[in-house]
């Protein structure tokens, strides 16, 4: 069903996909090198778009597709195999402050998250963030004809597909997936232009979301601030302007056989070299947290239960040691800046009081973790903590049950994760913010019976494997079509 995909994305920390040169003057033309990502939401749109010879529009961050588009072209990709269309933004560091950094991540990603207190609003923010919409916009219309299907990802787009819609207005389907929560309207009501936002999400056919209460908050939030707008919360649709919009919940999964394949190939050898490089004994249990440095991932709150775990299970001292892997992100923001900072010190102050000369409780790294690596640590943790106070869905969750392939580890989970809804009946649930439930909860995990945690694991894999990426990206594609025929075409998974 898809005869031409345009699909437009920005890039956020852990994109890797982008065409690599150096070349200085008069120096043989650039040699091109092309990492292909891991696992990722990519791994779901580069087959869609290769089938489809779509064009793929992102903003980049490096100077290579500029180089070889001149700043102004499309390139075609992947360069040994050609098979669809990449056009690359290039915004100025004003832009970026002022649209990435400023009302994607200042405004929208608090307000969405519920932390409505650390909403900061600076002068021209919004007006970028309009004019790149703006510009995205333009590009859709440049590639896309009217038999086009648009497909727009997350929360950097909430204003293009009404400009989109304005621009081609045939244009056959527009349709954009929200990977992170949508708030309640009391919290909404703080949103600078919120009408605005609304109005701009209501230009697409279709709006996904990750499960049924950030959809129904969506709707909420339609009804309480356009109140022209006629909103069906049963059909999960919204009249306005002449158009209808279907918002739906559909959960998104990993590319399950891939992480699942990556962590066979890993060998004892390589986790006893990360034993050796994060000076852990050798008998020691692993626990693991894989999370970027965001104020929602609940890391603080993660490190108060084991503190209160270590105090409470001295004989643990020494054989069990908990790896947390944080990657800094948006630091130029003063709200992650203060989080880092906390983290840090907390992870040192755990570390004084329970630490010995031969181990440490916990080991802490902003390092960069290889792929490979990070899928040698999924494997063989024994607990995994996923722990957010909000989360839209979290992938890292359903990306150690992929690569628990021996079926010898334990999730523990937050039951405030997007993941929850799919993984609570076989995963630990937590509250992140009771510190002596959660603590116990370690305290079960690693004393838990070998077969019930194999059993557990075995039933988080088959619904892992089930809802994987792909099959996530069908279920994209059957609802569009099914908005575009009309409600009796089938929906096929
Ligand atoms: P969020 O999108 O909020 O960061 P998710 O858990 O949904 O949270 O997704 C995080 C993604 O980033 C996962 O795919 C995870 O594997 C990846 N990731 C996290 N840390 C690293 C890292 N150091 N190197 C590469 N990928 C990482």
């Amino acid at each position: 069903g898809v005869d031409d995909g345009t699909t437009i994305e920005t890039e956020d920390e852990h994109d890797t996909d982008t065409t690599d040169t150096s070349e200085t003057a008069g120096s043989p033309p650039p040699s091109i090198s092309v990492d292909e990502p891991t696992g990722g939401l990519t791994a779901g749109i580069d087959p869609v778009l290769r089938e489809a010879n779509g064009t793929w529009i992102a903003w980049g961050d490096g100077d290579a597709d500029f180089e070889v588009t001149d700043k102004r072209d499309c390139v075609r990709v992947p360069p040994d195999d050609e098979a669809y269309t990449l056009r690359r933004i290039d915004l100025s560091e004003e832009a970026v402050d002022a649209y990435y950094r400023g009302f994607s991540n200042r405004v929208l990603w608090p307000l969405c998250h519920g932390f409505a207190e650390l909403v900061e609003e600076r002068s021209d923010d919004l007006e970028w963030y309009r004019t790149v919409n703006e510009r995205f916009a333009a590009a859709v219309a440049d590639h896309a004809t009217e038999e086009s299907v648009v497909w727009l990802q997350d929360y950097h787009f909430a204003l293009a597909p009404r400009m989109i819609r304005q621009a081609i207005p045939d244009s056959a389907s527009i349709a954009q997936f929200w990977h992170i929560p949508w708030p309640s309207p009391a919290t909404f009501d703080y949103c600078p232009a919120g009408e605005e936002v609304l109005e701009g999400l209501l230009g697409n056919d279709l709006l996904g979301f990750h499960v049924e209460r950030y959809a129904n908050a969506f709707l909420d939030c339609v009804r309480r601030f356009l109140p022209d707008a006629t909103v069906d919360h049963e059909q999960g649709t919204v009249q306005y302007n002449g158009q209808t919009t279907r918002v739906v919940a559909t959960a998104m999964g990993v590319d399950a056989e891939s992480y699942d394949r990556q962590a066979r190939e890993t060998d004892a050898a390589q986790l006893l070299s990360l034993f050796d490089r994060y000076d852990i004994p050798r008998n020691s249990a692993i626990g693991l947290g894989v999370d970027r440095l965001d104020y929602t991932k609940g890391i603080p709150e993660r490190l108060t239960a084991l503190e209160r775990f270590f105090a409470e299970n001295p004989s643990w001292h020494g054989d069990f040691t908990f790896i947390q892997k944080a990657t800094p992100s948006r630091t130029e923001i003063p709200a992650y800046a203060r989080h880092g900072d906390l983290v840090r010190s907390e992870v040192d102050r755990i570390n004084r009081r329970f630490g010995t000369d031969d181990w440490q409780p916990i080991v802490y790294t902003e390092e960069y973790v290889e792929h490979d690596d990070l899928c040698a640590l999924y494997r063989h943790a024994d607990v995994m903590i996923v722990s957010p106070l909000i989360d839209g869905m979290n992938l890292v969750a359903q990306e150690y049950v992929a690569a628990c392939v021996d079926t010898d580890g334990t999730l523990l989970l937050s039951d405030r994760a997007g993941a929850h809804e799919r993984l609570c009946s076989h995963a630990v649930s937590i509250d992140p913010t009771d510190v002596s439930g959660f603590a116990t909860a370690i305290d079960d995990a690693l004393s838990m019976a070998p077969q019930e945690r194999t059993a557990r694991m075995n039933a988080l894999r088959s619904s892992v494997f089930d809802g994987d990426i792909h099959n996530w990206m069908a279920t994209q594609f059957d609802l569009l079509r099914r908005v575009h025929d009309g409600p009796d075409a089938g929906v096929e998974s």
